[in-house]
Parts: structure tokens; C-alpha cells; sequence
């Protein structure tokens, strides 16, 4: 099953639950981030209902995602006016700031030129909202493909040159609301202003309303956006992204921003990176109660070391998700059995060679996977524990591996928006998450019950 390599191959054509979501999700998502923005997916109306299903279960607020809901007609020839249709029943209804489009599998498949429909529609139109068209064909790509690319899309759509504002510009990726308001703290205590794209914290987490809000309050705002290409820094969480992807890198080309790119910062050397990081930028010392919560997180490791030294794990989700993992086990002393993600093949192996090579040679690595390859694998080669997204329950349940839940989508369980991972505070929560999971099993396999090791 594995080759010289540590690639695992592939035994079944078909892919049964895969270990990834579509394209269209992860630019929704981006758009929901943005204030007064409303997603608009250009094809299939299934598409908008399967991705609002995601979404809702994991964040557990409404979540209205426009369709062009194309019909046997459509498909045939064109989508073209259920588009400019449903533009202007959102307008009608909505009144957004901003339209995002991310194109369906269909409208991929048929080569709906978007950007010839749009320009039609504007130049007859000029009190029309900003409009953002992203390519998002699913077959292609996964979640966090759509993800960068939108994430890209609307920052160009708004950059321009001009003078350099004190600013740092984040690109933090797929991360909950609380990684976000963390973050947003964090720069906070730097006294560094942060324009964040995308910024869900609110939009995705909200109060209880007494009236329906269409469109939630909150997001990165369109002024910020225009920023983005004057700031004075950008700042990019992810190691697996392509340049043709990368935000940061479209800053530093075409306006000299300086880029800085990172693994998420989970663990204590990807928090330590971030946060001296930021300590050049600001020209401040780290502040005292991040040092405090860094020393009470090797404390931590040292307490739980006897629970997690000689285990294995089973990781999965998003490639820098599970780079940024595999970092965290290198540290605690868990070994990594298998990464799995449904990622490009060699993407994950790449962005791991890059950031934990000694997890990249040793863990086997299944890209393109679902969770019939890993449930193969872990047939094969029992782990101790699983971590990472509801999709893998039925692999635990089935083999009775404990499972720490982590990433997208968690809609199995309640909390989801505020499960925090980042800094050395989100690693200790993490960290204690994963330590009682091994003891949970342990003392369920235990004819005494209770243990004190
Ligand atoms: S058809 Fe394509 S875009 Fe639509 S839900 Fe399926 S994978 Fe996503």
C-alpha cells in the first residue's frame, strides 16, 4: 500500500466520503467575511443548498447563499441571464455592498464566460454593488482552493497604488471566529492596526438577533480592502499555497509589500514565529501575558508527556491544518502514523517537506484521500488517536479510536465557532483536548475505571 516514497496508493477509483469539500464552500465562506457582501454561487441551485447545509452545521447561524439555479435550458445554452437575473433579485432584496460570484462545477463544465456577462450587465449599470467574480471549478480544486482564490479575487478587485499606511494585512485562511477574534487581540496588544481578510469573527458567530438581519454585521470592510495594497506588511498563514494563489505574493509583486508567510501558528515554534514576528513589525517585546501563557504551555507539555509519549496519531483536513498538527505532535511526542488530506497529490507532502520534515519522512502520506483509504490504512496500522473534522467519525466509531475534533466541518458536536487552536492559548486548549481524549480511552478500557498515572 505504500511505496519507497511514503505516498500511499490508492487501491479504489471512486471516492466515498471524501476528506475535502467543494470550492464554491470555501469562497462563500471568504465572502461571508467581507461586510455587506452576499455569496452568489453561478450554476446548480443543489450546489447552494449542499454548501448551506455545511455551513450551518458547523457555525450554527443562517446562512443565506444566493443561486442562479440553473435549469436543463440553462445548461444548454448558457447561463447568462439566470445570472444577470439573479443579480438584481439580490439587489432587490439584499441591497449588499458587494456580490461575490464563485462558479459551480456546471458552469465550469459548460465554460460559462462570467466576466463577458458581467461586463454587459455594468456597463449598462452603474449603481450596481461591487461585483467579485472567482473561478471555482470543484472539479479541480477543494474548499481551500475556492478559499485563496476568493480571498485573492476581492483584494485585487480593490487594490491600487498609493502611499504606505501603518497597517499589517492578514490572510489567517480557514480558522473559527474565536482563532479570529484571538488574532484580531493579539495585534491588538501589539498596537499594530490589522486589516484581516477575510474577517467572519461576527458575521459567523453573532448575538441573537429580535429581527432577521439579511445580511449579518461585521466582516472586513471595503475601505480596509482598498488598503490592503498600501499596508505596510502582509502576513499569510499557510505554507501549502501555490504563488498563482497567494495573496501576499500578489501584494509583494505588484505593490513591494512585504510578504511574511507561516505556518499556522499552532504549537509552540509556529507561535513563536508569528509572535516574533509581529515584534519586528510593531517594535515591541512580545507582551508579558503571551510570555506567561508561552511558559504555561511548556508546563503543560511536560505534565502530559506521560499520556502522550509512545502514542500514535491519525491526522487529517486541510493541508496547513495538517501541517500545523504534525508540528504540534513533534512537540508533545506523538508520533504521526498517517496525514491524511483530499488535496492535490503532493501538496500536503510538499508543504509538510517544507515545514515538519521529520513528519514528512517518517508519517505515511494519503493525498487525493478519503476515508476508505484511511480506514484501510488504520486497518493495517492501528493508531491511538484520531485529529481533525467530523468526517472522520465514521472511521472512529467503526474502529473505536478516539477523536479530537478539529478543523472543518465540526457539525457533529456544539461549539464548533469557538473552538480556538492559535497562539500558545489555543495550543494549551487543543493540547488538553487531545490528553483527555487518551486518558477517556484508557479508562474505558480499564476494568478499575478511574487512573491516576
Ligand atoms: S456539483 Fe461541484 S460545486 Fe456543486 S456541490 Fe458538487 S462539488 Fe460543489
Amino acid at each position: 500500500m505504500t511505496d519507497k516514497s511514503n505516498s500511499v496508493q490508492k487501491t479504489h477509483t471512486s471516492t466515498r466520503n471524501a476528506c475535502k469539500l467543494c470550492a464554491p464552500l470555501g469562497a462563500s465562506l471568504v465572502f461571508k467575511g467581507i461586510e455587506g457582501a452576499m455569496p452568489l454561487l453561478h450554476g446548480s441551485q443543489g450546489c447552494a443548498t449542499y454548501i448551506r447545509r455545511y455551513v450551518i452545521g458547523h457555525f450554527r447561524e443562517p446562512i443565506d447563499i444566493a443561486s442562479s439555479s440553473f435549469t436543463e435550458h440553462t445548461t444548454v445554452f448558457g447561463g447568462g441571464e439566470n445570472l444577470l437575473r439573479a443579480i438584481a433579485n439580490i439587489v432587490n432584496q439584499y441591497n449588499p455592498k458587494l456580490i461575490g460570484i464563485a462558479t459551480t462545477c456546471l458552469a465550469e463544465t459548460i465554460g460559462e464566460d462570467v466576466g463577458l456577462h458581467l461586463r454587459v450587465l455594468t456597463g449598462s449599470n452603474d449603481e450596481l454593488p461591487q461585483i467579485v467574480h472567482v473561478s471555482t471549478p470543484s472539479f479541480k480544486g477543494t474548499h481551500m482552493d475556492g478559499f485563496f482564490s476568493a480571498v485573492r479575487a476581492v483584494v485585487k478587485k480593490f487594490a491600487k497604488a498609493g502611499a504606505t499606511l501603518p497597517d499589517t494585512v492578514l490572510f489567517p485562511g480557514l480558522l473559527s471566529p474565536e482563532d479570529y477574534r484571538y488574532i484580531k487581540q493579539v495585534f491588538h496588544d501589539f498596537q499594530m492596526p490589522l486589516v484581516m481578510v477575510p474577517d467572519f469573527s461576527e458575521t459567523l458567530d453573532g448575538g441573537s438577533w429580535d429581527e432577521y438581519q439579511k445580511i449579518p454585521s461585521g466582516g472586513t470592510s471595503l475601505t480596509e480592502l482598498e488598503n490592503c495594497s498600501r499596508c505596510s506588511a502582509a502576513i499569510e498563514f499557510g505554507m501549502s499555497i501555490p504563488d498563482e494563489q497567494s495573496t501576499a505574493v500578489y501584494l509583494n509583486d505588484s505593490f513591494a509589500v512585504p510578504s511574511h508567510r507561516m505556518a499556522i501558528p499552532l504549537g509552540i515554534e509556529n507561535s513563536d514565529r508569528f509572535f516574533s514576528t509581529l515584534a519586528v513589525l510593531s517594535g515591541h517585546s512580545v507582551p508579558s501575558k503571551y510570555a506567561k501563557a508561552r511558559k504555561r504551555l511548556v508546563d503543560a507539555y511536560v505534565d502530559g508527556h506521560k499520556y502522550a509519549a509512545g502514542k500514535t496519531a491519525a491526522i487529517y483536513g486541510e493541508e496547513d491544518l495538517v501541517c500545523a498538527l504534525a508540528s504540534l505532535m513533534s512537540e508533545i511526542g506523538i508520533t504521526v502514523s498517517v496525514c491524511i488530506s483530499g488535496c492535490k497529490p503532493s501538496s500536503l507532502k510538499k508543504a509538510l517537506e517544507r515545514t515538519v520534515p521529520s513528519v514528512a519522512a517518517t508519517a505515511s502520506i494519503l493525498e487525493d484521500a478519503d476515508f476508505e483509504d484511511l480506514m484501510g490504512f488504520m486497518q493495517q496500522s492501528p493508531v491511538d488517536i484520531m485529529i481533525g473534522h467530523s468526517k472522520g467519525y465514521s472511521v472512529c466509531r467503526k474502529l473505536s479510536v478516539p477523536l479530537v475534533r478539529v478543523g472543518f466541518p465540526v457539525h457533529d458536536r456544539m461549539g464548533a465557532q469557538r473552538i480556538r487552536i492559535v497562539g500558545y492559548e489555543g495550543t494549551i486548549e487543543l493540547y488538553d483536548r487531545i490528553i483527555n481524549a487518551i486518558i477517556d480511552k484508557r479508562q474505558e478500557s480499564s476494568d478499575i475505571g478511574y487512573l491516576t498515572w
